[in-house]
């Protein structure tokens, strides 16, 4: 297709978000492929980007939103946006520059400023509680303000220091909520949501009576109720009705083995079975793999648990290897969207591309861009299933990682791959060694006192094969660093792992009220918007 082309479809798109009949198409990247190829088309291409918006800017969608759905993408910073679009690009053939995730195509787009009350750099629990609670808060805490002391064990006292959620808000007022993520559904992001607790480790009742030790607890003071039993027991409302991701043992009694891994046990103490407690409810369903996941009828189900690893669900770079099978993220917020539909006064549904996070933390490019575009394809899905008209849909990320896009590579150049030269020579470093377009400030990869590079391991996740190098720096002329299990290097070698980084993260937004999404915003603000959307 000829530029041209891509220019009247961006203008076409415009035009229906005018005429409200339906949702505007999303712009499809595969058939916009075509990259200006004079200046005179580069011309034009800016050009008309800028007449599409004056359209878009005459009539502001100032209704109400009927349906909120918040996507976080776990450390999902700009250059993982732009490497993920490239890689994309590539991965289907097109130009990777010229193309787009389908959240960029979003009429609105702020910047997130992410510290929080004590961090520079914030660890997710803030983050997540800023975007959906609306206030900032301390490193650690799920939902509650930063006047309390992380690691409070009462009760009493984490009752009086929580902030109400837009989940529980929405549940208050009769709307159906939900919660996906790849990651454990106890974990940081998704737990804000239905979960008030001073330490985000406390995702099973174990995890705390191993803190508390032998700490007597003082009269008037109830030990705090673990984050996996404020999900099965949140009860704002009528109870959220579907929650999607990892984490089985969390819900399940310490004499119980997993059912795809009978070695590992339940990790509670006090003899709950949360998932049996679940299932136990009215038209509930608790599901643990695909098939019964595929067999779930979103129209007889009311509530949905589904939880299908012990710990966070498959890369989906490694999702086809599973044993038991898993749904994608996309295939999760279909489902989860189904369901919630059954609502006519409408829902709420965050939905964490989770591991995006964890592949960074171990300094894997690969997995980290891999889940990015498979959290881009669950947001085309959630706006091909609703309407611009009555759905605010946020793309987001809690906080960046120190993941950049260094040297002068050619437009082209695989992304994954050593900076070019240009005429098939590599660019080289001040030692004449080659080095990758994609690195870290940190992480596990620096090159180590033992001469050493490491490899990403996909079984246990963990970083562990050593491979040996000589020199300062690895010579990487033979080392094939698209591979999906290269380390990229990090300037600063850190042990454990890779680590946030503090800059700014973008929001991008559709729908109705989305224009309040402009300019630098605390991250605060992004709940803010959304109870403004959902006259809250
Ligand atoms: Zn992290």
């Amino acid at each position: 297709m000829k530029s041209h082309s891509r220019i009247s479809l961006v203008v076409a798109a415009s035009l229906t978000v005018l005429g409200g009949a339906s949702a505007p198409a999303l712009a499809d990247n595969a058939s916009a492929a075509s990259v200006p190829t004079s200046g005179a088309e580069w011309f034009r291409a800016g050009r008309s980007a800028v007449e599409a918006n004056k359209l878009v800017n005459r009539e502001l969608n100032t209704r109400r939103a009927k349906n909120v759905i918040l996507f976080v993408g776990d450390g999902m910073g700009v250059s993982t946006v732009t490497a993920a679009r490239i890689l994309d690009g590539q991965q289907r053939g097109v130009d990777g520059e010229w193309n787009r995730l389908s959240f960029e195509n979003f009429s609105d787009l702020a910047l997130s400023v992410t510290a929080s009350a004590n961090q520079q750099t914030s660890d997710s629990a803030p983050t997540a509680t800023a975007m959906v609670a609306g206030i900032k808060t301390n490193d650690g805490a799920i939902s509650v303000d930063q006047s309390i002391t992380r690691g409070e064990f009462c009760a009493e006292v984490t009752r009086a220091k929580k902030v109400k959620t837009i989940m529980e808000r929405a549940e208050a007022r009769g709307m159906s909520t939900g919660v996906v993520s790849t990651a454990r559904i106890t974990h940081a992001t998704p737990a804000v949501n239905y979960a008030h607790i001073s330490n985000r480790d406390w995702e099973a009742d174990s995890s705390i009576d191993r803190d508390l030790g032998a700490t007597v607890l003082p009269s008037g003071c109830t030990k705090v109720k673990d984050i996996a039993a404020q999900l099965v027991d949140f009860s704002v409302g009528n109870g959220l009705e579907v929650a999607l991701g990892g984490g089985r043992p969390y819900f399940e009694p310490n004499t119980k083995a997993d059912p795809e891994y009978p070695t590992r046990m339940g990790r509670r103490t006090d003899g709950r079975d949360l998932t049996a407690e679940w299932a136990a409810k009215p038209r509930a369903a608790y599901v643990w793999n695909k098939a019964q996941f595929d067999a779930v009828d979103p129209r007889r189900t009311k509530r949905l648990l589904g939880l299908f690893e012990p710990s966070h669900v498959k890369y989906e770079a490694d999702r086809a290897n599973d044993t038991a099978g898993e749904p994608s993220v996309a295939d999760m917020t279909r489902k989860a969207i189904e369901m919630l539909q059954n609502n006519p006064k409408g829902f709420y549904l965050m939905v964490e591309g989770g591991r995006i996070d964890h592949a960074h933390h171990a300094g894997n490019a690969y997995r980290a861009l891999t889940d990015t575009i498979a959290l881009a394809e669950a947001v085309k899905v959630a706006r091909e299933m609703t309407d611009d008209k009555d759905t605010l849909i946020i793309v987001t990320a809690d906080h960046s990682h120190t993941m950049s896009i260094a040297g002068y590579p050619s437009r082209g150049n695989p992304i994954l791959g050593k900076t070019d030269a240009g005429l098939d020579l590599l660019a080289k470093d001040s030692l004449g060694l080659p080095y990758t377009t994609l690195g870290y400030l940190n992480g596990p990869a620096g090159w180590t006192g033992n001469g050493s590079r490491r490899e990403f391991d996909p079984v246990t996740e963990f970083v562990t094969a050593e491979i040996p190098f000589s020199g300062e720096r690895p010579d990487l002329t033979d080392v094939d660093t698209t591979n999906p299990n290269y380390l990229q290097e990090s300037a600063i070698p850190t042990a454990g792992a890779e680590t946030h980084a503090g800059e700014e993260v973008a929001i991008y937004a559709n729908g109705p009220r989305s224009y309040l999404v402009r300019g630098t915003l605390e991250q605060n603000a992004i709940y803010h918007v959304m109870a403004n959307a959902l006259g809250l």
